[in-house]
């Protein structure tokens, strides 16, 4: 697709950036904010049971869920969570801890904070909340922040409680760990008013550093979620939720103004075939004898668990399925989201990709022939459970006919790779009830100014204090204000001798580059670093060694830096094993000490060099042995 012009398309972005908090705990109950990895020590399953009066508000799709008698498995250990977690008690008062993270950043983004904070639940009913809803509140409003020259208004700073985290899912029961529910998190919200995805991701990033300025936000991957609403003139409003990377949002953003773009196309072509909504009937043809001996696994799987195959016209979409809306995803991966989420239906096939998938030229045509196909028409079949397939076919006819009015408004998934995919069609705006278990908590001007007094500077001034106060350059010294290690830099700069750039290359360009490596970086916590750091402030190991413990620590993350050094063979030599060393290469050398002299140093200089390097400070190999080479001399003179 060639270059797009975002202001005649009419793009229009807002985030909500949310941000977990490094509190002490959690923002209802005395449980720690991490996670636990182990084994659970309980589990406990549930039956999604939105109450009677709650019905009415749920979103059709979680209805959906709730009908298809979804269970829910939640894991829990006694260190992460407790009865709150758990719903068998209720929730002590609201975290102050939280609220005055909540208040610094509605300071930093000039926002004003409300006089009481109220706590609200929204409903929720995927499970992720074992109480069915989930807890939130304003702590402040109408702020703003400059992004590059302009003037980006934010809406509202929310602090709510993290979900529980999916772990998996077998059958109708998902899988919950309770370790994350609770966890506090800020929700920053900007007004739609981002025209570019360049310009959305630069405001990712200048909110993104304003929570890391705060010093009090954890860090590393799934610790910072991002949802874009994106809208063009002609095209609707999307939801994509849980963005993980801020480096990911201008593509997102642009992958999305493209889908919209060729769903706008799809619904031209539509028109102009001639197709109206009446055309589309749920009309559906059981061809289950006509695949009974087919080669496609998909379907001989159904069929052998006792299902049927089913196939719909599409009438004038012949051609359309194949159209590209993102990289990878076609019209056709539309409908097959939608028959998967509605039908629960795993296969989905369309004359526009067949023959293929071990479905062959003879079965298309007499499949055409079975459903009537005309020649700009299309079939879609599937195969399951009766059913299950006629769900999954009425979902599909649906999405056919929202094609015709252009773009539906729905809620899709950001995946790693900055494509989205279907979730859920987008709910009406989300009812809010007071949380009557949790008194509000009164902000008072004198807490506002207390707040005032201990506020972190912004991250440019940032910036230039680190520049002056540790004479670092300005490249390195941003990238520390936009890194996940400045307290850690900070930490190291306190605690030892070593040179502040070595450091800030080391935890800014050198981590990233392991990253690009491969390596799990994020399992490197600031106990690694800082003892890594300290060793080699000892001398214990070279600086060159730093990045290679590093690497090796990352992927053994419940092992030392000592046990590093241990198995990678990079301690630093004694000065006893030095001497030894330098003494023995002398005395191998001797025929050349003698011919040569003192100009025998830098040969023997080099032969030490190379088996040290990395073991010992060439300063100290030099001095060495220029003492022990005079002493050799003068003996033999
Ligand atoms: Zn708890």
């Amino acid at each position: 697709m060639g270059k797009i012009n975002y202001e005649a398309v009419g793009l229009k972005v807002g985030l909500e950036i949310h941000q977990q908090l490094d509190t002490r705990t959690k923002m209802f109950c005395s449980c720690p904010t991490r996670l636990f990895l182990g084994e659970p020590s309980k589990t406990v399953l549930r039956r999604l049971r939105p109450t009677q009066s709650e019905l009415g508000q749920v979103d059709p799709a979680a209805m959906f869920e709730f009908q298809r008698g979804r269970m829910v498995l939640y894991e829990m250990d006694y260190e992460t969570s407790c009865l709150v977690e758990i719903d068998e008690e209720p929730p002590h008062e609201l975290n102050r801890e939280s609220i005055e993270t909540a208040l610094t950043v509605s300071l930093l983004t000039e926002s004003l904070p409300i006089d009481e904070i109220q706590v609200m639940r929204k409903i929720v009913i995927d499970g992720s909340n074992t109480t069915g809803f989930q807890r939130t509140c304003i702590v402040a409003l109408n702020g703003s922040i400059e992004v590059e020259g302009t003037t980006i208004p934010i809406n509202q700073i929310c602090l709510e409680e993290d979900a529980a985290r999916k772990t998996g899912e077998k059958g109708p029961v998902v899988q919950y760990r309770l370790d994350r529910l609770g966890i506090p998190l800020v929700e920053v919200t900007t007004a739609p008013v981002i025209f570019t995805p360049r310009q959305a991701q630069e405001v990712a990033l200048a909110i993104g550093r304003i929570l890391r300025a705060t010093r009090k936000v954890k860090r590393g991957l799934g610790t910072i979620r991002q949802d874009l609403n994106v809208s063009l003139k002609e095209g609707a409003l999307t939801e994509i939720k849980g963005v993980q990377k801020l480096e990911l949002i201008s593509l997102v953003v642009e992958n999305e103004v493209n889908r919209q773009l060729s769903l706008i196309g799809i619904r031209k072509e539509l028109m102009s075939r001639g197709l109206t909504e009446a055309d589309l009937k749920n009309q559906f043809h059981t061809v289950t004898d006509m695949f009974r001996n087919s080669s496609c696994r998909v379907i001989s799987d159904a069929l052998e668990e006792g299902g049927v195959v089913l196939a719909v016209r599409l009438p004038k979409f012949s051609g359309l399925l194949k159209v590209e809306l993102e990289p990878g995803l076609r019209f056709g991966t539309e409908l097959a989201d939608r028959a998967r989420f509605w039908g629960g239906v795993g296969g989905l096939f369309h004359t526009d990709e067949l023959p293929g998938y071990g479905i062959s030229q003879n079965e298309v045509e007499e499949l055409r022939g079975w459903v009537g196909c005309g020649k700009d028409d299309a079939a879609v079949v599937v195969a399951d459970e009766s059913r299950n397939c006629e769900y999954a076919l009425e979902a599909v006819l649906e999405r056919c006919r929202e094609a015709l009015r252009g773009v539906p408004e729905e809620t899709r998934a950001a995946n790693d790779d900055g494509t989205t995919r279907y979730m859920r069609p987008r709910p009406g705006a989300a009812r809010m009830y007071p949380e009557t278990d949790i008194p509000p908590v009164a902000v008072t001007s004198d807490w506002i100014a207390k707040v005032k007094m201990g506020l972190p500077p912004m991250p440019d001034v940032l910036t230039k204090q680190l520049m002056d106060q540790y004479g670092i350059n300005r490249k390195l010294a941003d990238q520390l204000v936009n890194s996940d290690h400045l307290s850690t830099f900070l930490t190291v700069m306190k605690d030892t001798a070593l040179n502040s750039s070595f450091v800030a290359t080391i935890l800014t360009e050198s981590i990233k580059s392991l990253e690009r490596e491969g390596t799990p970086v994020n399992s490197l916590d600031d106990r690694h670093l800082i003892e890594t750091f300290g060793l080699a402030s000892q001398g214990v190991t070279a600086k060159e060694s730093v990045q290679d413990v590093l690497a090796w620590l990352a992927r053994n993350p419940e092992l030392g830096p000592r046990d590093a050094l241990d198995k990678l063979g990079l301690k630093m030599l004694s000065r006893e094993e030095l001497e030894k060393l330098v003494r023995q290469r002398i005395t191998e050398n001797m025929a050349l000490v003698l011919q040569q002299g003192k100009g025998a140093e830098a040969r023997i200089m080099g032969f030490v060099m190379g088996e040290v390097r990395g073991k010992a400070d060439p300063k100290v190999v030099a001095e060495i042995l220029k003492t022990k080479l005079a002493e050799a001399l003068s003996s033999k003179s």
